[in-house]
């Protein structure tokens, strides 16, 4: 992420769209499983007596009565600022991504045969205006468009995935 700014919308992809488990498995936090609740160690004091809500992706401590979300959670274990826990968070999330594309290549996703990879659109279109190839400074604009728009895919594709996630665990209950 460039810039040091963060939109809403990607504040609340970071907040809400990588599982809170996710978080505290990546700052490698104690945590384990008690009378079936997943548990962690309270950063503030140490104990377990914590829980976690996939529903609203936010880590709490019974005894600090403290709740966290995932930026507080990087913020408060790795000691940074906010800037830079957001960033933390950007690269758990590029794992994410680069782990759902190994889980499902797009030829695996693709359930017709004449479904298009939306990928090889924008390639299409880099590649389908021939006028516009002979000035660099159009293709160097056209590819940063491409790649916008790619992330805003990879982003996309991050949400159904975390969305999935919680469908299928609110049906197992
Ligand atoms: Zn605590």
């Amino acid at each position: 992420m460039t810039g040091s700014r963060y939109t809403r919308q990607q504040l609340f992809v970071l907040r809400n769209h990588i599982p809170i488990d996710r978080v505290i498995e990546a700052l490698d936090v104690h945590n384990a499983i008690h009378d079936g609740q997943y548990r962690f160690n309270c950063p503030m004091c140490h104990r377990m007596n914590t829980g976690i809500s996939r529903k609203t992706n936010l880590a709490r401590c019974f005894d600090c009565k403290k709740n966290y979300n995932t930026i507080d959670l990087v913020k408060e274990i790795m000691g940074l600022g906010f800037l830079e826990s957001a960033a933390y968070l950007e690269k758990i999330k590029e794992q994410m991504s680069a782990e759902t594309h190994q889980k499902y290549p797009p030829e695996k996703m693709t359930r017709q045969k004449d479904m298009v990879h939306i990928g090889d659109v924008f390639k299409s279109l880099a590649s389908s205006s021939p006028e516009k190839a002979s000035s660099s400074r159009a293709l160097r604009q056209e590819s940063q468009a491409i790649s916008d728009l790619q992330k805003r895919v990879c982003d996309l594709e991050i949400c159904i995935k975390s969305l999935s996630e919680k469908i299928a665990f609110l049906e197992r209950r």
